[in-house]
């Protein structure tokens, strides 16, 4: 049977019986909620979903924000479709195969500064957590072993492995799990309704929060932090868009005392905001940059962690034969999720959509502000193809007016959007048009007129 073929039927199948959705587990799900009424997808091609129920569904999100080439790019599908039938794996420990080398060298190029070595993962989650293990072992390898400190920021999102929520700031992620790792801090975060609400782009306050980072340095004296990991923008936490200046000035005081700096682009990477990576958009290099979701365009599992000269020059001068890095995945490097990134970034290339976020920027923005007056939104952020729509709470029932708002879009507005507590979070697939614009704009206008 064609793959389409398939795709009906598994969906005709869990249609037919919603007691067969038992087992799946689903990841960051109210599982009970949503067997009780599920909203699958059966297939998608290129700006829209098809829903098992055979509704065309437009994609506010690009899936999980990460199919920013639209979905089912003919030359993507053909890439991954070959790289099976030619070499489905190859191993990467003292092993390995052309293509890592081809797509290490094409990422190179794209990546700002000197970030010019590439540590292939499989997800954000590994990503974070192998950056954070090289920025440890990196001082370690420096002959300085005492910088063990890690320094998050509250509401920030770095996947689920144990070194992300620890770093991470959000208190459901990280409530259920122990102890977590000792020797991590956070900064307060930048979200700040009452100066910031409806700024457009780049909020005007909350520089001053930068100087967080001097007063842990004073607490704990900089010789012992190692690194500090940000989010040029966070997702997770409900859109967060970093103040004026901010970021620069973290980077400043990381100079001033040796602390690294990290950057988790794996929303911000591959063009979601203009330019290969936020931190040419936001003109701030980190030491390390962590991957993921875009660079496959999301349809094979990979990450990258992107580091400096300098660090991958410190671990390079053991004795001859010794291992550099004692770390990394059977599948780091896989080569279908390698040919999946060549054809992207080929893609992306011809297109030209690293260039979209800033030509349809002020469009984008135009239209998400439109909604500023409508019932209980109370604050609007955007910046490239990012946005965010914060409804006011219910009284005692957090979430339940967004998850409505979110709801409701599926199931009558024909539109995805992401639902993270009281915000609806929006990030097109960059080959989005202006009537797509127009079209998410007015659905939601609609939806949240009429949710009380
Ligand atoms: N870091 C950031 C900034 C993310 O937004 C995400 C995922 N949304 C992750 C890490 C984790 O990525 P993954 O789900 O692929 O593990």
């Amino acid at each position: 049977p064609s793959s389409r073929a398939l795709a009906e039927h598994y969906s005709a199948q869990a249609q037919a019986a919603p007691d067969s959705m038992k087992a799946f587990w689903m990841p960051f799900t109210a599982n009970k909620q949503f067997k009780a009424a599920p909203r699958l997808l059966a297939s998608a091609s290129g700006m829209h979903y098809r829903s098992v129920d055979g509704r065309e569904v437009l994609d506010g999100t690009a899936g999980l924000w990460c199919c920013n080439a639209g979905h089912a790019r003919p030359r993507i599908v053909e890439a991954v479709k070959q790289q099976i039938e030619t070499l489905d794996f190859a191993p990467n420990f003292s092993m390995s195969s052309p293509l890592p080398f081809v797509l290490a060298e094409r990422l190179a190029e794209l990546t700002p500064g000197d970030l010019n070595h590439v540590f292939y993962t499989n997800s954000g989650s590994e990503s974070v957590d192998s950056a954070l293990k090289i920025a440890l072992a990196y001082h370690r390898a420096r002959g300085e072993g005492q910088r063990t400190r890690l320094i998050g920021r509250e509401k920030g999102y770095h996947g689920v492995g144990f070194g992300g929520i620890s770093v991470g700031g959000l208190p459901n992620n990280r409530k259920w799990f122990g102890p977590l790792l000792p020797g991590v801090d956070h900064l307060r975060h930048t979200l700040d309704l009452e100066r910031n609400a409806f700024s457009r782009g780049l909020p005007p306050s909350g520089i001053e929060l930068a100087e967080d980072l001097e007063r842990m340095v004073a607490l704990h004296d900089a010789s012992t932090i190692a690194a500090v990991i940000i989010e040029p923008i966070s997702g997770s936490a409900g859109v967060v868009i970093p103040p004026d200046g901010y970021l620069r000035r973290i980077r400043e005081i990381c100079d001033k005392y040796g602390i690294l700096l990290i950057f988790d682009e794996v929303i911000t990477g591959f063009g979601r905001v203009g330019h290969a990576f936020g931190s040419q958009r936001f003109n701030v290099t980190p030491d390390i940059i962590t991957a993921a979701k875009g660079i496959t365009n999301g349809c094979v599992p990979m990450g990258a962690v992107f580091v400096s000269e300098k660090i991958h020059d410190a671990f390079t001068h053991g004795p001859d034969g010794a291992i550099d890095l004692f770390h990394g995945y059977t599948y780091s490097g896989h080569p279908l999720a390698c040919a999946a990134a060549l054809a992207t970034l080929d893609t992306y290339a011809e297109e030209n959509l690293f260039d979209r976020a800033i030509e349809l920027g002020d469009y984008w923005e135009d239209a998400i502000h439109s909604l500023r007056g409508l019932p209980n939104v109370i604050d609007i952020r955007n910046f490239g193809l990012v946005g965010a729509i914060e409804l006011a709470p219910r009284p005692g029932a957090p979430g339940t007016r967004a998850y409505e708002v979110f709801t409701r879009a599926f199931h009558e507005g024909n539109l995805l959007t992401r639902v993270t507590g009281d915000v609806i979070a929006l990030s097109p697939p960059l080959i989005v048009e202006r009537q797509h614009i127009d079209q998410i704009f007015g659905i939601l206008s609609d939806i949240i007129r009429t949710t009380a």
